[in-house]
């Protein structure tokens, strides 16, 4: 059996028996509608019922970002953009990794059970190798290592991510068992967490994989983006002359269009727009004018509230203080357990 927790981790109203959550983002850039549909959205909700860490990836940022002048301020966007969204840091752990120090002992233990080999088979790796083959660091190969260390450092049981996470989430639990098994019971196994079941993948708008910070950018809406960039870039996405027969199969970048209005839009809104399709009236100019609108309703609040945070400073750095203490607190009792498991604590 796991270990179970001996005190209160996080925030005010929680109790021991509450389930650990643990996610993070990096700051590499903007935050984006799949970062907030794939992973923000469950935080939210989460942090009502669960014990939550929540975290800014800024080592995980290093493996592809080296240059770290931006890097402050990029960590400020990413938790005023949290907390605009609806993140409230008495309630979460909300912290920065890098403040966290054991993660990087962990990452070192974790790592003498992380083999070459599976590492090198990791689709992400891969992906990142391709993208920027002069830079194929090691801490590039063990990302799902650190990653790891990230979860089960506060032995979380629950990870709310998007799709592209899922291989990542078994690599954890992979890591995990290999600790008990190897050192005694430590950890309970991570699992990838949404609240409908189905990791989410939010497709960029030219339909060519999904969204994200730092590549695609045209075709990315960003929770920053001006209500002219957000009707400019939907207008732009891919279309053609409509279906010809009645309740046709949609192809990829329609189908694409319509799961993005189902995220922002009103059912009644889609239902109609789907009924165009399946009876062949269907206008993509209105479609996406509509998708545009009401993209621009979602978004527009959470820029500007982002915007006013971004202004406090000061209040950012105390809401960071706040949570390492909370994080810090987490982790010195697993590393605790972590050493006795492994025979390190000689006194
Ligand atoms: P990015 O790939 O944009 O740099 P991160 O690697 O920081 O994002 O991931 C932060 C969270 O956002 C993760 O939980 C990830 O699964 C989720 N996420 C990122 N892009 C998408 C997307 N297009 N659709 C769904 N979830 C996503």
């Amino acid at each position: 059996m796991e270990k179970k927790r001996d005190s209160t981790p996080a925030g005010p109203n929680e109790s021991v028996s509450r389930q650990i959550v643990m996610s993070g983002i990096r700051p590499t850039g903007f935050l984006h509608l799949g970062n907030y549909f794939g992973a923000m959205r469950n935080y939210i909700k989460m942090q009502d019922e669960f014990d939550c860490f929540f975290m800014v990836a800024d080592l995980h940022s290093l493996t592809t970002h080296p240059d770290t002048r931006e890097l402050k301020a990029n960590v400020h966007r990413v938790l005023a953009e949290n907390i605009a969204c609806g993140l409230d840091p008495e309630k979460v752990a909300l912290y920065c990794q890098s403040q966290v120090h054991e993660t990087a002992e962990l990452y070192l233990y974790l790592n003498m059970m992380a083999y070459k080999g599976e590492l090198e088979k990791t689709t992400t790796f891969k992906d990142k190798v391709r993208l920027n083959p002069e830079n194929v660091n090691a801490g590039l190969l063990t990302y799902p290592v650190l990653q790891t260390a990230d979860i089960i450092l506060h032995r979380a049981s629950y990870v709310p991510v998007g799709k592209d996470q899922e291989q990542h989430l078994e690599m954890a639990r992979t890591f995990a068992n290999r600790f008990n098994h190897r050192y005694g019971e430590v950890f309970p196994e991570p699992q990838a967490f949404n609240y409908n079941q189905n990791l989410v993948k939010v497709p960029s708008l030219d339909g060519a994989g999904k969204m994200s910070k730092s590549e695609n950018q045209m075709a990315t809406l960003y929770l920053a983006d001006s209500d002219e960039i957000i009707r400019k870039k939907v207008m732009k996405a891919k279309t053609d002359s409509g279906p010809t027969e009645k309740n046709a199969p949609k192809p990829d970048y329609i189908e694409n269009i319509f799961l993005l209005m189902k995220l922002v839009s009103s059912p009644a809104t889609v239902q109609q727009f789907e009924d165009d399709y399946n009876n062949c009236n269907i206008r993509y100019g209105d479609l996406k004018k509509q998708l545009a609108e009401d993209m621009v309703s979602f978004i527009a609040p959470i820029r500007n509230k982002t915007d006013a945070i971004l202004q406090d400073e000061k209040g950012l750095e105390q809401i960071m203080r706040k949570g390492a203490e909370k994080a810090n607190k987490s982790a010195g009792e697993t590393m605790k357990l972590v050493r006795a498991a492994m025979g390190l604590n000689y006194f």
